[in-house]
């Protein structure tokens, strides 16, 4: 079957693609979910789980109903694939956690306004003290976070208390299990491994609304381990509330803890995160030189997810250490071409003013004019404010479009925002709304 999904690959890639990157793997296993391959190096491996583990996923599931994730190895392979087959043949004694990924841990995350209080809260659960607010309900748009918090979490206690049995699983993988134990009766066995954890981590919650027996299962398990006063940790693409076809108890029951969010990553962050990549990336590829505004040009070019920046940097590490050169912006233009052409939609100023106007039914005239009406004054604050997160344009030059105002009028603008965002739930929702629409 790995013949045929490689063959189909190589149609659907190429011939120098498929050379570099799917041609070395070896499938070795598939195993609760994940599937083993073996790569030639750990570049490689990571190369290929950052840009083709969905495609491959996807292909492999032709013969793999309920494949959800692939593992990459380097070296001799077989040995724990074996061991895993004996473990699931005679019902498991423990629970195995689904792989965790090394590089996410807390060091490698990286703190900015937008995910402070999630980072918070993360690292604070991990410091395994008394349980203090459970669950913990992280939850986010794609890419922003919180797989890798929870990884981190996970990591920290097998260092900090080896002496906890930690879970992680996708919500996906805990149904795909609970649907085996059904199939394999082995439902009681299923129910006691569950209760036995001390911290249960549950990622992308989302997945098992509407599905009703697993819904029912996941509750009756979060709620016992609650009542023990085990932690449990859950993220969500969105919050308890707004997730269509959960259960009303389970919502009310994931309310309970401590809810947070993490926000769109703003540029700074992006900044940082561009830094810190690089460092990693660099003690595995070896140094590469970043030229003059790279990574200026990239937090502002890409801004949606932090996983596309990354596969962006990462793309961009290869072949300058291909070519042995360093990243210049030329090279970023080639290099890159696809993803800036995706995520090309730029906003402009005006468009902004326009959308903002509109939304709260005042005239854009008033919008750039003197008027100091709340009515008024709000809405402009709120364009300035997006103005400011969705386009490159400095505070003088957002100034000037705002009727001639001055730099620092803009900044108490966007501040001001930024500060009532966290109190007025309206606002808020008002700010991802047009945010939402300017970028669709
Ligand atoms: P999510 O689960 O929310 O979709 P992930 O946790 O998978 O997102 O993150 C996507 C990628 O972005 C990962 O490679 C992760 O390391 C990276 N990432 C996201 N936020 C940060 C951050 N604040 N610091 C460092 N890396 C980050
Ligand atoms: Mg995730």
């Amino acid at each position: 079957q790995w013949s045929k999904v490689s063959k189909e690959l190589r149609q659907e890639l190429g011939e120098s693609s498929y050379k570099s990157w799917i041609e070395p793997l070896e499938l070795v296993g598939v195993e609760n979910g994940v599937a083993r391959l073996n790569a030639p190096s750990r570049f490689v491996g990571d190369w290929v789980k950052r840009n083709y583990h969905d495609k491959i996923v996807a292909r492999l599931r032709n013969d793999h109903a309920g494949l959800t994730q692939l593992e990459f190895f380097v070296g001799p392979a077989a040995a724990p694939v074996v061991k895993a087959r004996v473990q699931t043949q005679e019902a498991p004694s423990v629970l195995e956690s689904a792989p965790l990924e090394g590089r996410y841990t807390f060091d490698n995350f990286v703190v900015g306004k937008p995910n402070e209080l999630a980072h918070a809260a993360a690292k604070r659960v991990a410091e395994a003290g008394p349980v203090t607010f459970n669950p913990l309900f992280l939850y986010g748009g794609v890419g922003l976070g919180k797989t890798h918090l929870m990884h981190a979490i996970a990591h920290e206690l097998q260092q900090s208390r080896p002496d906890l049995q930690v879970l992680y699983l996708s919500a996906e993988q805990f149904m795909y299990r609970f649907v085996q134990a059904l199939r394999d009766r082995q439902i009681m066995d299923f129910k006691n491994l569950f209760r036995s954890v001390d911290v249960l981590m549950v990622d992308d919650v989302q997945f098992i609304a509407g599905k009703d027996s697993t819904q029912e299962e996941f509750f009756h398990t979060f709620n016992a381990l609650v009542d023990q006063n085990k932690q449990i940790i859950i993220s969500a693409d969105r919050a308890p509330g707004e997730i269509k076809d959960l259960e009303a108890r389970i919502t009310s029951r994931m309310q309970c803890g401590l809810v947070v969010d993490l926000h769109p990553t703003d540029y700074e962050l992006r900044l940082g995160i561009l830094h810190r990549k690089a460092a990693i990336f660099a003690e595995t590829l070896g140094p590469v030189n970043v030229g003059d505004g790279v990574f200026e040009f990239l937090a502002h070019r890409i801004t949606t997810n932090v996983r596309v920046l990354e596969g962006a940097l990462q793309r961009l590490f290869a072949f300058s250490n291909l070519i042995g050169q360093e990243i210049t912006l030329d090279m970023v233009q080639d290099c890159l071409s696809d993803i800036l052409r995706s995520s090309e939609r730029r906003v402009t100023v005006e468009e902004i003013q326009r959308k903002v106007s509109e939304h709260f039914n005042i005239r854009l005239s008033d919008m750039l004019g003197p008027k100091r009406a709340r009515n008024v004054a709000r809405p402009r604050q709120i364009a300035m404010y997006l103005a400011k997160e969705l386009t490159s344009r400095s505070l003088p030059e957002i100034g000037r479009r705002f009727g001639g105002r001055d730099h620092t009028t803009i900044l108490y603008g966007v501040r001001k925002v930024e500060e009532m965002r966290s109190t007025d739930v309206q606002l808020a929702e008002d700010v991802d709304l047009l945010r939402r629409l300017l970028q669709s």
